[in-house]
């Protein structure tokens, strides 16, 4: 939509973010501060109080960033959830606030529909098999009749999270994911671990485990790290293939934290070309959670009449990316 500016309220986890972004989808602001641990995972109460100390600035960064004033603005989109309480009822507030005292639309937007809208902004991909791995997720999605539907997914641990875990465990500093992926590399020996897929899901607990008690064994890290990824991606891949072979779609794409591994990207790319689907990732700079995946998905909700009373705009720790009615796709593409 022409003329069209939402501001983004990104807080669901570990960053408080906020972006601008134009109804063709330019960027106008993004800004951004994640809250690091001191010591072990995220703390949902320290996060929040990161997102508290924060987010009046970066809120003040994003306007003069994009030379815009708060009454520029059409409209303010907040991630409602699925995330943390706490951390999600900071933006939640930073959101009604602006809403209420500048007289603008609120837009809920759920935070895992915004990881692949952002992935669809940005390769042009119109109707992509997604596979959306990040901090807290780990989900096989493609469109279908109105929704995005869970095709495949973790039963347990996320398999970002379960990296960082691994990491931390290993004595490794937050976030784990790249500092595994950089070991990784290095490592050249193959060791077995429990490969576990069940159907169309995977199951991460019972490989952080064992590869934990490996690490007790005094085997190398270097070592370990290659194995653990191999096993990880090797089983995110299968349930990928089925899903792709099931729906037969012509596109894949990788989005959220996790989507930065080239690891990963190679062996699926390897999967959707087995199957004649391109394969696309979202940019590293969009790839984490942030400010503008909100905004662009609020501009598209807007556009398609979707809003929210102050009063009813609670958070939802739990909201499934399936429960969230998609209008802006119509047949499978937008
Ligand atoms: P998000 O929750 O979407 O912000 O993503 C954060 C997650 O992505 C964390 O669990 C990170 O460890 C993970 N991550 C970031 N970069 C990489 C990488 N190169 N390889 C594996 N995991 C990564
Ligand atoms: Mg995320």
């Amino acid at each position: 939509m022409k003329d069209l500016l939402v501001l983004g309220i990104e807080s669901t986890a570990h960053t408080f973010g906020c972006g601008i972004v134009s109804g063709e989808g330019e960027v106008a602001a993004d800004e951004r501060s994640t809250y690091i641990p001191s010591k072990g995972g995220i703390h949902p109460r320290e996060s929040a109080q990161h997102h508290s100390s924060v987010a009046p600035g970066l809120v003040k960064r994003a306007l003069s960033a994009s030379g815009l004033s708060a009454n520029d603005i059409s409209a303010v989109a907040v991630a409602l959830g699925p995330g943390l309480g706490p951390c999600l009822r900071v933006g939640a507030t930073i959101a009604r606030a602006l809403a209420a005292a500048y007289d603008k639309p609120l837009i809920p937007v759920n935070h895992a529909v915004a990881h692949i809208e952002i992935a669809k902004l940005t390769t042009r991909f119109r109707d992509p098999l997604i596979v959306f791995v990040s901090g807290g997720n780990t989900i096989i999605s493609a469109y279908s009749d109105g929704r995005y539907r869970v095709f495949g997914e973790t039963l347990d641990l996320a398999l970002g999270n379960m990296l960082d875990a691994f990491a931390r465990e290993a004595g490794l500093p937050h976030p784990g994911g790249p500092k595994v992926e950089e070991l990784a590399k290095k490592g050249n020996k193959f060791i077995k671990l429990p490969y576990v897929v069940k159907g169309q899901d995977v199951s991460y607990s019972g490989l952080l485990t064992a590869a934990l008690k490996l690490l007790k064994e005094g085997f190398r890290l270097e070592d370990v790290c290659y194995s653990l990824q191999e096993y990880a991606f090797a089983m995110l891949a299968e349930v990928v293939e089925r899903a792709l072979a099931f729906t037969e779609k012509r596109e894949v794409v990788l989005t959220g934290g996790v989507a930065s591994n080239v690891e990963l990207q190679r062996k699926l790319e390897m999967v959707a070309k087995e199957h004649n689907a391109v394969f696309g990732v979202v940019p590293r700079s969009l790839a984490g959670d942030n400010g503008v995946m909100i905004a662009w998905t609020g501009a598209l909700a807007y556009s398609h009449g979707v809003t929210i009373d102050v009063a009813e705009s609670h958070v939802r720790p739990r909201w499934r990316l399936d429960e969230v009615d998609i209008p802006w796709v119509s047949r499978g593409t937008n």
